[in-house]
């Protein structure tokens, strides 16, 4: 809903390596175990294959390596180098390096090293800011690691990204609050929400199956996520993910917990019934409407197969409902308009 600049990532999967963590919801030692490890040769035949594809585009877009995957800066030395430099020889062809970390593998030396390869960006998995939860899910670091490496960051020069996760052991929707309203005020660039998935093989999985952790649902975490999405918003802070990227395992059907295909989706479509109730609400619900959204948000704003015009009718006794597009209002602005 931005006029921003569309950005291409390259992404670069860089498996658990090095990772000295044992994360309850992680499932990277698995996937390690088979995973391909990228050199410099793989790096370069990625960018030139995106390059291919962008220098026939007819609009400018940004571009960018991403490497993500495990904890890139806790990776060899040897290697991190290696395809760090192989990136950085597009240097004026892309337009940045991104990778994400955890915030215990950051400390000055590295930051050093990321400026010299031409990192631009760097996010931390920051998960949650309550160290309850961060413990019970073994993450094995504390919040105010997550807070000392944001500052690090961004006094060193470069875009901070932060993620958060939701329905972790021990979470509810007060510590997720709490965690944004921290996230917030570490001033990061970008955030991405990721609702928590349990897979087969992890830890949580076990303990879901032991009776030890109620996984959260897909509506406990639309619920709470449409909470979260305003608050990053209202900061001016891009939210570049809610929700997993599919992939075979999520897509097998066989994880518990807050996944659904197109989670983003049904978030961003119950934060505008949010707003339309609330306007609803304040202007005594007349019974013909025309509720008025940002540019490209009638579809948010009418949901997955109608469901948030039907829910209003029937919450509001509403007889007709329009949904039309208006220039003046922007992210999430919604008017309830009597016709
Ligand atoms: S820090 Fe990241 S890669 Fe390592 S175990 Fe935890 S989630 Fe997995």
């Amino acid at each position: 809903m931005t006029g921003r600049m569309r950005t291409i990532n390259i992404p670069i999967f860089v498996p658990h390596l090095g990772c000295p963590n044992d994360c309850v919801f992680c499932d990277q030692h698995k996937i390690t175990m088979n995973a391909f490890v990228p050199n410099a040769e793989r790096v370069r035949a990625l960018i030139e294959e995106t390059l291919k594809y962008t220098d026939s585009l007819s609009t400018p877009v940004r571009i960018e390596a991403a490497f993500f995957g495990g904890s890139f800066t806790a990776i060899d030395g040897e290697l991190r180098r290696e395809l760090l430099s192989a990136a950085h020889e597009y240097r004026g062809r892309i337009d940045g390096i991104r990778l994400s970390t955890r915030p215990d593998a950051i400390d000055e030396s590295i930051l050093s090293e990321l400026r010299a390869f031409g990192v631009t960006a760097i996010e931390l998995g920051a998960q949650s800011m309550s160290d309850r939860v961060l413990r019970l899910s073994n993450r094995g670091h504390t919040s105010e690691d997550t807070r000392r490496a944001a500052r690090m960051i961004r006094e060193g020069g470069f875009s901070l990204g932060l993620q958060m996760m939701t329905g972790l052991v021990g979470d509810d929707r007060e510590t997720c609050l709490y965690t944004a309203r921290e996230i917030i005020a570490l001033r990061p660039d970008t955030v991405r929400i990721y609702p928590c998935v349990v897979i087969p093989g992890t830890r949580l999985w076990d303990m879901a199956e032991r009776g030890e952790y109620t996984p959260q649902s897909v509506s406990e975490a639309v619920s709470v996520c449409a909470e979260l999405i305003p608050m990053f918003t209202r900061e001016n802070i891009t939210i570049l993910r809610v929700g997993l990227m599919e992939n075979e395992i999520l897509s097998s059907g066989e994880v518990k917990g807050a996944y659904h295909p197109s989670l983003g989706e049904l978030c961003y479509s119950r934060v505008f019934y949010n707003a339309a109730c609330r306007e609803l609400e304040r202007t005594g619900a007349p019974k013909r409407v025309e509720i008025r959204v940002p540019p490209r948000a009638s579809s948010k704003m009418t949901g997955h197969k109608r469901e948030n015009i039907e829910k209003l009718k029937a919450r509001f006794s509403l007889g007709y409902i329009k949904v039309r597009e208006d220039e003046s209002l922007k992210d999430f602005e919604v008017q309830v308009n009597c016709v």
